[in-house]
This record gives structure tokens, sequence and C-alpha cells, in this order.
């Protein structure tokens, strides 16, 4: 039985086909080069050849990094972001519906960005936002991508919006650490916009949890219980790694950096709860922050 995972050689990719095998699955990753390496086809492979014939479910996580401080922000990355999960959203999701036998599970993720920033209102996975911001919009086109024709029946389609991940090897935690360590660490601006996170050993469970249940259905908010400021994912990152939290970045470098609409990301936050993801019986490893930060620097 083998999972085909989009991106399963990214961040959370590695983890999560590490989490599938470890069920009793094949885990296949799809990436831009194959490399001759075990377990790992191209994307022209799933073009030209479809699906493994015995692929029970299809995972998508390839992506281009938005908030890759050495790329400038410029039509070119613009394109890079939204075909990297258009296109190979598209690609899978056909590979799916064209499968002489096909899997019973679809699943894809997008981001909390789905939510507009908003500095009061609290969305769980039922809210329908009025208005959009950029992100909403690229996020709902990506969710747009992966929705399966009406006629297509017997498989289950899941969308895991995933907040900002947490781990040791990889993503925001990787990026900021050097400054921490040299105690240049701190909020980013006034540090009172949210910062919904997760472990990433509960985006992990919370796709395996998608694999193994098979009445699990439809969106799932990919964070974690604990509302969270900047501020306080600051303060407790940096008391856990024993280094001052004095430092803010301001407004102004963060848009020097990443230009304004990468940055309205990290300036201004959503506070987005899991609703429905723990009404279908997920149950969080990392619930409280300061466990999870705990176990990454440890
Ligand atoms: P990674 O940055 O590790 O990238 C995942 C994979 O995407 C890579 O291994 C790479 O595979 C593939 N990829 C990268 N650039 C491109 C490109 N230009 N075209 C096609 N494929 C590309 O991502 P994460 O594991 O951190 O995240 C997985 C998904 O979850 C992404 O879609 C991301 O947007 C989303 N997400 C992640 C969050 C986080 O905090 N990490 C937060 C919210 C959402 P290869 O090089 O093998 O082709």
């Amino acid at each position: 039985r083998t999972v085909v995972i989009g991106g399963g050689t990214g961040f959370i990719g590695r983890s999560l086909c590490v989490a599938v095998e470890k069920l009793g699955y094949k885990a296949v990753s799809v990436s831009r080069n194959s490399g001759d390496r075990r377990n790992v086809i191209t994307w022209e492979e799933i073009k030209k050849n479809g699906l493994p014939n015995d692929t029970v479910a299809v995972i998508n996580l390839a992506g281009e990094p938005v908030l890759n401080p050495m790329k400038r922000w410029n039509k070119t990355f613009e394109d890079e972001i939204y075909k990297s999960r258009i296109n190979t959203t598209r690609l899978l999701k056909n590979s799916v519906v064209e499968a002489e036998k096909r899997p019973k599970l679809w699943a894809t993720t997008s981001a909390i960005g789905f939510y507009p920033c908003d500095k009061t209102r609290q969305y769980d996975e039922d809210s329908i936002p009025e208005t959009k911001d950029y992100w909403s919009k690229f996020v709902s086109a990506w969710e747009d991508a992966s929705v399966l024709p009406d006629d297509v029946k017997g498989v289950r389609h899941c969308i895991v919006r995933t907040g900002i991940v947490l781990g040791k090897n990889g993503g925001v935690i990787q990026n900021l650490k050097p400054s921490y360590w040299l105690g240049f660490g701190g909020p980013i601006s006034d540090g009172k916009q949210y910062f919904p996170w997760i472990h990433i050993d509960d985006i992990v469970g919370i796709f395996t949890h998608i694999l193994t249940n098979d009445d699990v259905i439809g969106v799932l908010n990919g964070v974690a219980p604990a509302i969270t400021t900047n501020k306080e994912f600051s303060q407790c990152f940096a008391s856990n790694l024993n280094r001052p939290a004095i430092l803010c970045l301001p407004a102004i470098a963060v848009n020097a950096i990443f230009g304004s609409v990468r940055a309205s990301m990290l300036l201004e936050g959503q506070c987005v709860t899991p609703k429905r993801t723990l009404r279908t019986g997920y149950k969080f490893i990392y619930p409280q922050l300061d466990d999870a930060l705990k176990q990454i620097v440890s």
C-alpha cells in the first residue's frame, strides 16, 4: 500500500514519510528531481505514468518556500510561489481522478492565510471570511485547485490549513535560531499579532490521523489549541534557549527584507483554532508552546 506525497522531500514531508512507513505503508515522494533516490519519483513520471498501482492515498505538500529572505519579492518569485502549489495540486488531483483504481484519500495542505489577518476575530474551520486580503485570495485559489469533480465518488478529500510549523530541522525555527543564539532575538514589531503555530509532530500527526480514520473528511485547521502572540512566542523561544528576547525587529526592517506583501504575514496575524480537528478526535502531542519549544530546543 503506497502513499504518494508531493513535496515529500521537504521539511514536513520527510517526517511524514517516516510516520507513514511506521504505519506499514510505503511512502513515495514526488519531487522535481528524483536523483536516483529510493522511493522518489518526478512530476514528469506522474504525468506520464500516473500513480503507482497500489496507491491508497495521495497527499500534496509541494511549494516554493514563501518566507525565504534570500529571495526578493517580484513577479517571477510570485509566479513560482503560485505555480509550485497550484500546478502540483492540479497534476496530483488529475492523477487521482484518472487512476484505474482510485486511491481512497486525497489530502492537501493549505495555510491559515486562508483567514484574512484580523486583530480581534477568532477563526475556526467553519468561519467564512467576508473580506479577502492578498493571501486569503491566494490560499482560496490553492484550495479550489484541489477540489475533486462532483462525479468522482469514493475518494475522501481533506484540506489541512497549516499554521507556522515549529520543528528542529527546518521552517521558522531554523531561520530564527541563529539570531536568538546571538542574543538578537525578539518580537516582530510590537509582537501583539497572533502567532498560530503547530509542532511538526502534530502536523504530521494530523495527516496520519486523516490517513487512518476513514470518517475524517473536509477542512481541518493545523494549528495548536493554545492561542499565542508573536511576543509570547519570542519570549518562550528565547527563554528555552537561555537567551534574552529584548530586541524587536521593527516593521520597517521586515518590509525591507520581505517586501510588503510577505511582510504582512509577519506583521499581522490571525487567531485560528483547531475546532474541527479536535472534534474529529485528534489528540495534540504538543498543545502548549513551552512543551513544544522545549522538545525542539533539547
Ligand atoms: P518545504 O519548503 O520544505 O518544501 C516542500 C517541497 O516543495 C520541497 O521539498 C520541494 O521538493 C518542493 N518545492 C519547493 N519549491 C518548489 C518549486 N518551485 N516547484 C515545485 N516544487 C517545489 O515546505 P514545508 O515542508 O515547510 O511545507 C510543506 C507545505 O506546507 C508547503 O506547501 C507550505 O506552503 C505549507 N505550509 C508550511 C508551513 C510551514 O511553517 N512549514 C506553514 C503553512 C503552510 P523538491 O525540491 O524535491 O522538488
